[in-house]
């Protein structure tokens, strides 16, 4: 497996590389879940090339940017146990060179919903990615739904931007309780961890009422609430019932036969993140 952190490096191995390249961006403290996007991603391309970089840019000042985890060494033994062919680390000074002034940003998408709690947060994300499509020249990305607006935010960064990118959903991987893995659960200890696993048996409990028929948004929202009013202090900052083209949000009088559902929940100071997909006669609960 190549390690390297310089741009160059990079992309003489690029250059002499023919098929398909698969890329997984990730900030790194890399879990099960990252390697899911490693693992579709070497059983569809020829060559798999991970990067792992804390993007100062889709932190807002106050966010957990400088205590982000940072775990090298792990992350780089599960990047040769899942068949990685490169890790790009590269240094912030090679993504964003002294006066860099140019942003991506794609729109209203970005500026909605969980956009509209964080914002700056997708122009981040959608800077960076330009950045690294242009450097390692995927012919595949690979994304996780659990960052479920972020996966939106690519495909139409892709669309608009004409990237000849293939983009690649992959399913969230949870804990055996349902938590959703993420690199910020290492913020939670394993009793609050075990508490947010609610999280996901609210989920649940909204799919189950849906598949009920209930599908009116303020009810699905009300059932959510009362099973997170269990985790006493937790905040549920988004319940964001979407339509499946992303056009909109649907109002709360709305009972739609199929629609994504996003959350966000605050919990012992960490902001958690899920998503769930309702379809009228395909629950999966
Ligand atoms: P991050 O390192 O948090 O920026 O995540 C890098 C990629 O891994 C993103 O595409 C995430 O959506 C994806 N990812 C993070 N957690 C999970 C998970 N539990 N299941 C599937 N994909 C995930």
């Amino acid at each position: 497996m190549i390690v390297t952190r310089e741009l160059q490096e990079l992309r003489q191995h690029r250059a002499a590389w023919s098929g398909t390249v698969g890329c997984v961006p990730t900030m790194g403290a890399l879990h099960r879940g990252h390697q899911a996007l490693m693992q579709a991603a070497r059983s569809q391309c020829d060559r798999v090339v991970v990067t792992i970089f804390v993007n100062p840019t889709q932190f807002a000042p106050g966010e957990d940017f400088a205590a982000y985890p940072r775990t090298e060494e792990d992350d780089l033994r599960l990047c040769r146990e899942s068949g990685v062919d490169l890790v790009w680390l590269p240094e912030v000074g090679q993504l964003y060179p002294p006066g860099s002034q140019t942003v991506v940003d794609v729109g209203r998408l970005g500026q909605q919903w969980e956009g509209a709690s964080r914002p700056g947060h997708f122009q981040g994300v959608a800077t960076v990615v330009t950045k690294l499509f242009l450097a390692v020249q995927p012919t595949h990305a690979y994304f996780g739904r659990k960052d479920r607006q972020q996966l939106e935010v690519i495909r139409v960064l892709v669309r608009d931007l004409l990237f000849p990118v293939e983009v690649v959903a992959v399913p969230t991987v949870r804990e055996p309780g349902g938590l959703a893995l993420s690199s910020r659960n290492r913020y939670l200890d394993s009793e609050q961890r075990e508490q947010a696993s609610r999280i996901y048996e609210a989920l649940t409990e909204v799919d189950r009422l849906f598949a009920q028929g209930q599908r009116q948004v303020a009810a699905l929202e009300q059932r959510f609430r009362a099973v997170l009013e269990r985790i006493p202090g937790a905040l549920v900052e988004r319940f964001d019932v979407l339509a499946p083209d992303w056009s909109r949000a649907y109002a709360a009088d709305e009972a739609p036969s199929r629609a994504t559902v996003c959350v966000a929940v605050r919990w012992a100071g960490v902001r958690l993140l899920d998503e769930w997909e309702l379809e009228e006669g395909a629950s999966c609960y």
